[in-house]
């Protein structure tokens, strides 16, 4: 299929809407040809006078002689109207998708990672479910069922954790490390020796050090602590109460509701690592089975057993770690309905309070995306059933929808969803989709974000994702802060 947009220059932002009624591989977008010399072009094509446009023209005969060579090819024309207004075309690009297609994404022309937070933009505008829901669905194109998803979360959210209070922050710490690389990774992932870990150790050490000082300084309130990576469990017993020994030192942790450490790979937690977090506070964990399927765990390249994960689960509760968060990835190659459903029943069992579904996603970074770029196209019928399923086993286990998020090449474009039984909602997941709050990202590849709320707008700082870069430039990334987050 050949499609051409009209009259607007963002069309990377379009493309995501087509990508999800086809792959890149099945359309291509022709250019635009209208603005000042599109007549004489179109003269052109119409009458095949163009051999002496001229040399800056010769790359526009050759494109048009290729359009024209393939007339009888449909080239689908969008926003002929010449409208400036992206969801204007968005609608357009969705209506006409959807009729030769067939399909109708349930998310509609929604194609950020962040439905919710509309919602509650919406509700706060229009102050009615209903008035909201109309617009989700007329406006948006979305399906009764995200559009009452989407409201439902929001109400459940506020009534879980209420909203950010001025001026408060959530403070993450990354770890970017893991003992081996997963198929679809595409996040900050090293796996070193441990002479590396030692060496990026103190730099952390520094960040928090000058963070801890500034945010008091700046009176800020910590509401959450989240520890990520990466496995921060890769951490040696000893590594980890000497950090979590200077995080205590360095900020005021009086006020945080919530402190988390991702403890993601079974094969990372100990006995002594546990007691560690607990003895500093931590009253979180996540343990990220993704699969109780032993040829699954070996494709996607982890390195332990289903055994190792019912250890992890056993261990954390022995040191009593009553919230347990469990991530699953829906799609996982080969795995089938049964699977799937196989591991959320045996998770369920292990009394994992807080289960995030995660719809698996083919991204650019991955290993994944080499052998095969089109999965998530594949893979998109039996993901659907997964999710479906995972939902009413969910409910049926007292565990609701709080917080969900999409990411670009999911498998169907559904979404990822944490679900939690009541009390157990994850305040750190809920801020950081609703961007109502200034996120303190220390680390290798952290993204800090200061929130204004009088703009209603976040400013990014980024740290350098590279760890030996983060290493030799620390002081640098303690400046960016100065200048962008803390003044
Ligand atoms: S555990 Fe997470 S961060 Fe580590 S390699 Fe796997 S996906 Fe990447």
């Amino acid at each position: 299929m050949r499609i051409r947009i009209h009259q607007y220059e963002k069309t990377a932002l379009l493309k995501e809407l087509i990508d999800e009624f086809i792959p890149p591989g099945q359309y291509t977008l022709l250019e635009d040809e209208d603005g000042p010399d599109a007549g004489e072009a179109e003269d052109a094509d119409r009458t095949g006078a163009d051999a002496d446009a001229g040399t800056a023209a010769e790359a526009e005969t050759d494109r048009v002689g290729e359009i024209r060579a393939d007339t009888d090819e449909d080239v689908l024309e969008i926003n002929r109207a010449g409208s400036g207004d992206r969801d204007t075309i968005k609608r357009e690009i969705f209506r006409e998708m959807a009729a030769r297609t067939g399909k109708r994404p349930d998310w509609g022309i929604l194609t950020g990672v962040r439905p919710v937070k509309l919602a509650g933009e919406l509700l706060s505008e229009h102050q009615s479910d209903d008035a909201v829901r109309r617009i989700l669905k007329n406006d948006f194109y979305l399906s009764d069922e995200k559009a009452d998803l989407i409201i439902d979360m929001y109400h459940h959210q506020i009534d879980a954790i209420g909203e950010a209070a001025p001026g408060s922050a959530g403070i993450y710490v990354g770890i970017p490390f893991c003992p081996t690389r997963c198929l679809y990774c595409s996040f900050a992932s090293n796996q070193v020796p441990d002479t590396e870990i030692e060496a990026y150790l103190p730099a952390l050490h520094y960040e928090i050090e000058y963070c801890g000082r500034k945010l008091r300084e700046n009176d800020t309130m910590i509401e959450s602590f989240y520890i990520g990576g990466g496995t921060p469990t890769t951490l040696t017993a000893k590594q980890m109460d000497e950090l979590l020994d200077t995080i205590r030192k360095h900020f005021d942790l009086e006020h945080v509701r919530e402190f988390t450490v991702e403890a993601g790979r079974p094969d990372t937690i100990t006995p002594e690592k546990l007691r560690v977090l607990k003895e500093n506070g931590v009253d979180r964990i996540s343990i990220n089975p993704q699969s109780m399927k032993q040829k699954t765990l070996d494709i996607i390249g982890r390195s332990h057993t289903p055994e190792d994960i019912i250890r992890a689960f056993e261990t954390a509760k022995a040191e009593s770690f009553d919230v347990i968060n469990a991530d699953l990835i829906a799609g996982l190659p080969e795995e089938t309905p049964d699977d799937f459903k196989d591991t959320l029943e045996k998770i369920l069992e292990l009394g994992a309070g807080n289960v995030t579904i995660h719809t698996l996603a083919v991204k650019r970074a991955s290993r994944l995306i080499g052998i095969d770029s089109e999965y998530h196209y594949k893979a998109a019928g039996r993901v659907g059933e997964m999710l479906k399923w995972s939902r009413e086993r969910l409910d049926q286990a007292g565990l609701l929808p709080y917080y969900l998020y999409r990411q670009k090449h999911m498998a169907g474009y559904f979404e990822n969803t944490g679900y939690a039984v009541r009390g157990a909602e994850g305040i750190y997941n809920i801020r950081i989709m609703d961007e109502h709050q200034s996120i303190l990202a220390l680390g290798a590849g952290g993204i800090s974000k200061r929130y204004f709320p009088e703009s209603n707008r976040l400013v990014r700082v980024p740290n350098v994702t590279n760890y030996t870069e983060y290493i030799k430039r620390i002081e640098e990334m303690c400046m960016r802060k100065e200048n962008k987050f803390f003044n």
